[in-house]
């Protein structure tokens, strides 16, 4: 029990980290979703026409952080973190959201997210903990406790 316990405070630094790295490379890069101004719009994804895609240790970091609230499902096209146009969990949002910037160049958003993909997987890999894609509703809907 201790040893499991140890393993996942271990992985939940390694995705603190990962975020951390995300962030600084936001920050430094000249087409910045630093200058997003969080209008929640893109948090519509039906409405905005966008897709999220999220790995299970974004999911696990999300679950361990937020106490009791946990995983949500989401029934609708709004993801279930945002209310009144605000995320709830900004601090522990996902790498597609802190990636995705409306008005930033696709192709930087994609090396960024597939630089970002390929150090969640290897967290998997090290972590041994089955490897999953999925985009947030289909991730959500069956993540969450019924
Ligand atoms: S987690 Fe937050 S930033 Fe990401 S889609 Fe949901 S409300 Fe938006
Ligand atoms: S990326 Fe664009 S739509 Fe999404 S919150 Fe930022 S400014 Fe609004």
């Amino acid at each position: 029990m201790v040893a499991k316990c140890k393993t996942n405070n271990q992985l939940l630094k390694k995705v603190a980290e990962i975020y951390d790295w995300l962030d600084l490379q936001i920050r430094q890069s000249a087409d910045t979703p630093a200058q997003c101004d969080a209008c929640g719009k893109c948090c519509g994804f039906a409405q905005f026409d966008h897709r999220l895609f999220v790995t299970p240790p974004e999911l696990m970091y999300l679950k361990a952080n937020r106490g009791d609230e946990n995983l949500k499902p989401m029934p609708t096209g709004l993801c279930p973190y945002n209310t009144g146009g605000k995320c709830t969990v900004y601090d522990y949002r996902f790498a597609g959201c802190r990636i995705f910037y409306c008005k930033s160049d696709p192709d930087l958003q994609s090396a960024l997210a597939e630089s970002t993909l390929q150090k969640l997987k290897s967290l998997c890999t090290q972590f041994h903990i089955p490897y999953n894609y999925a985009d947030l509703p289909t991730a959500l809907n069956t993540s969450a406790p019924a």
